[in-house]
């Protein structure tokens, strides 16, 4: 955001031209803004995007949302703009052009909903990256014009968060829990190809559910080993403690080295190893 300047000391750097069309700006009702108000005269008008003034032709006093004060903010108060600065800002409403991350991370810790829909928005890119089969650009179209919905970046349109401000009013959570719960559907009961995707539990005879696939998009009470990327329902994986492929193997190629051993070899068998991540 601009600091803001004194009228005169802004007319000075201005040369007392208005920084849109250049004609002279009135320096008389812009110094003495009180007594020009009180005849009604409208002199030189700030415009608080581009922190500078402009005359009544170039300045209309429009409101606008602005971007800086959002992102820095969480501030949505409309505020007086020149008529270049409103055009561009309108252009740009659902332009998915704000990188939140990249201008004030903190905006998450301080905004639930947004931190929320960011990891909606994770989730959702890591379905819709599930689905190859040829229904993919059918599923696209359900999102129209707003395809930044399904990547796994935090660029937002301005038009997002206006909305999120809305609080338990935003339409945007519940559109892209629908488009997940839809991609999902999809993916489990409508589409052999995508169903393939999936894989049973690793605990075999001793899972609790063995008819609950479980797919690549799933992280909530799902583990998979860190060697063998073997997928666990985490219930399951509590119960046996430890990935059943790679315990096999770490116990034949004990006993193979045991027996290369006893035959004189004095290679060291390497540490177990907690082989799961959550
Ligand atoms: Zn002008
Ligand atoms: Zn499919
Ligand atoms: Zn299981
Ligand atoms: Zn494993």
């Amino acid at each position: 955001m601009h600091k803001k300047k004194s009228t005169s000391q802004q007319l000075r750097i201005q040369h007392n031209a208005c920084a849109g069309c250049q004609k002279e700006l009135d320096i008389l009702t812009g110094v003495v803004s009180g007594l020009a108000q009180h005849f009604r005269l409208r002199g030189p008008q700030w415009c608080e995007y581009t922190g500078q003034l402009f005359c009544c032709v170039c300045h209309l006093n429009e409101l606008a949302v602005l971007p800086a004060l959002v992102l820095q903010h969480w501030d949505f108060a409309p505020q007086r703009v020149c008529q270049l600065a409103k055009a561009f800002l309108d252009s740009i409403y659902n332009q998915p052009m704000l990188c939140v991350s990249a201008v004030n991370p903190y905006l998450y810790s301080k905004v639930p909903i947004l931190a929320h829909l960011r990891e909606s928005r994770k989730r959702l890119s890591k379905i819709f990256s599930c689905i190859q089969c040829p229904s993919r650009t059918r599923m696209q179209s359900m999102v129209a014009s707003r395809l930044y919905l399904l990547e796994d970046n935090d660029f937002f349109a301005l038009r997002d968060l206006v909305d999120l401000s809305k609080g338990a009013f935003a339409v945007l959570p519940g559109f892209v829990q629908t488009l997940f719960e839809r991609f999902s559907l999809h993916i489990k009961r409508e589409c052999s190809i995508c169903l393939a995707l999936g894989e049973p539990c690793g605990a075999n005879d001793f899972c609790n559910d063995p008819n609950d696939i479980i797919y690549p998009f799933q992280e909530d009470n799902v583990k998979r080993c860190s060697l063998c990327k073997l997928p666990f329902h985490k219930r399951c994986f509590m119960k046996i403690k430890s990935c059943p492929v790679c315990t096999r193997d770490y116990i034949q190629h004990k006993s193979q080295k045991a027996k290369a051993f006893s035959h004189g070899g004095l290679e060291s068998i390497p540490e177990c190893s907690n082989n799961a991540t959550q």
